[in-house]
């Protein structure tokens, strides 16, 4: 009833009214064919020569017509999974709920999804209307109208160099507008996970987000809440790792998404003192995915959330714990709130770890110690994190420098630069080394720095 009222203020945008696309040839939707992943041909081709519809979607067809570079191509057929992994050497059916198929081109995996069929009504949901089971097949107009964003519903045919467009993607694209399919509120309440995927999209594209689709975000935010905690996570990762971090936090912040939302943006956006590094860092990250670097969840998390370490570390030292042991406790405390919520996998956290445990091993500069450390498995993450330190201010950019110094060198230059003497082998801020003093606690750390 209140649904169907909806559907009519808002005009009748019911996700199933859809059932006929709208066609584009190349001449308007000017995709460049040399674009598109021959791969992803090979396996449009094969399904269609088998008798079966084939399409490029999603993600790939929305940056074709953007004329961006797509990360990766996602296929939907009629076929089966079954059917599919028959015409593939290389094709793996995968999940058990909902089975898709990875067909393998050396190190390309192109991604074969049979069309979903509508969901809601008769899906099983949670008590605040969160989809828990939705897996079953359907035609393409209902695959189209299931697909989050009208930007994102786009079918591209490579043979016939065709787009199949069922909800407007190809208008909105043109006035760069991000438009949820169906009803906002319904759609949200589905899947919260939504919500981020907004401010992800409408920050790495640069768009709009159209006013329905954006007027109930703020309050439908705490829903996120009930998503488990490994899809928020996921997601998050896409949002951070989309070259576009800086501008997807500001986006979250300024969509009133931020909020309680995460414990992990809480701290994030909320620590006066870390706002710097954070910045520096996510900075550094955009940069690498923009230049099409590697980038690493653990070195990212770790720097999201060492000035909490940093806080706990202090805590620890000051209640009389030496250094090195005072850091894993903070460590500790810090991975487990996080890891409660957040879902942050083992090994993500382990890398953490070791870069936070590597920070007071770069202050001795002595002896063995920076050999020992220049074969540590994680160094260089190490030092990239150590360098962020400094140029934050965190530390004295001596220490950065003497390192930057000491890997270039050769080894009689180490050797000099190793008996050269330290100024200050600290790596604690002088103004709160000062303000603890203490030769015993000095010399503890240097003892315990191995
Ligand atoms: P990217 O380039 O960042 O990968 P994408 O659009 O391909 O963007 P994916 O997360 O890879 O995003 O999802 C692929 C497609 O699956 C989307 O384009 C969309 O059609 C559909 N989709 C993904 N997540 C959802 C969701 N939560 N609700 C509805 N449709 C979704
Ligand atoms: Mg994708």
């Amino acid at each position: 009833m209140i649904k169907k009222l909806i559907r009519r203020i808002l005009g009748g945008a019911d996700p199933g009214a859809s059932v006929r696309p709208k066609t584009f040839g190349p001449q308007e939707h000017g995709i460049d064919p040399d674009d598109v992943s021959p791969n992803a041909v090979r396996v449009t081709q094969a399904l269609q020569t088998a008798g079966y519809k084939a399409f490029i979607v999603g993600g790939a067809v929305r940056d074709l017509v953007l004329g961006l570079k797509p990360k990766d191509f996602d296929v939907a057929t009629d076929a089966t999974p079954e059917e599919v992994k028959r015409l593939f050497r290389r094709a793996f059916i995968i999940g058990r709920r909902f089975q898709i198929v990875h067909v393998m081109f050396g190190q390309e995996l192109i991604e074969v999804t049979t069309f979903r069929g509508s969901s809601s009504e008769e899906a099983p949901k949670d008590a605040h209307g969160r989809v828990l089971r939705d897996n079953t097949f359907g035609e393409q107009h209902e695959d189209a109208a299931r697909r989050d964003f009208t930007i994102n519903a786009m079918y591209y045919d490579p043979s016939q160099q065709v787009v199949l467009d069922y909800h407007g993607g190809m208008k909105d694209i043109r006035s760069r507008m991000l438009r949820i399919i169906g009803v906002p509120e319904a759609r949200y309440r589905e899947d919260p996970v939504r919500l981020l995927r907004v401010i992800r999209f409408a920050a790495k594209l640069e768009f709009k987000i159209a006013p329905a689709t954006r007027a109930p975000m703020a309050l439908m935010a705490p829903l996120i809440n009930n998503v488990p905690a490994a899809r928020v996570f996921d997601e998050m990762l896409k949002l951070l790792m989309s070259g576009h971090a800086m501008a997807c936090l500001q986006r979250l912040r300024k969509e009133g998404l931020h909020h309680g939302l995460l414990p992990l943006l809480d701290v994030v956006l909320e620590q006066p003192l870390g706002e710097k590094f954070v910045t520096l860092s996510l900075a550094n990250t955009d940069e690498r995915v923009r230049q099409g670097k590697p980038v690493s969840p653990g070195f990212l998390f770790a720097s999201l959330l060492w000035h909490q370490v940093l806080e706990k570390w202090e805590a620890y030292r000051a209640a009389g714990e030496y250094p090195i042991p005072a850091l894993h406790l903070a460590a500790d405390d810090v991975l487990d709130g996080q890891t409660e919520k957040l879902a942050l996998q083992r090994r993500i956290a382990t890398d953490m770890r070791d870069i936070w445990a590597m920070q007071p091993r770069f202050e001795r500069r002595i002896g063995k110690s920076p050999y020992k450390l220049l074969e540590h498995p994680r160094m260089r993450a190490g030092y990239d994190f150590l360098l962020l330190r400094c140029a934050s201010g965190e530390i004295d950019a001596d220490i950065g420098q003497w390192w930057t110094d000491f890997i270039d060198a050769d080894s009689n230059e180490r050797e000099a630069l190793i008996n050269r003497k330290p100024e200050d082998t600290s790596a604690m801020p002088p103004k709160k080394r000062r303000r603890r003093g203490g030769r015993s606690r000095n010399k503890a750390r240097t003892e315990s720095a191995d």
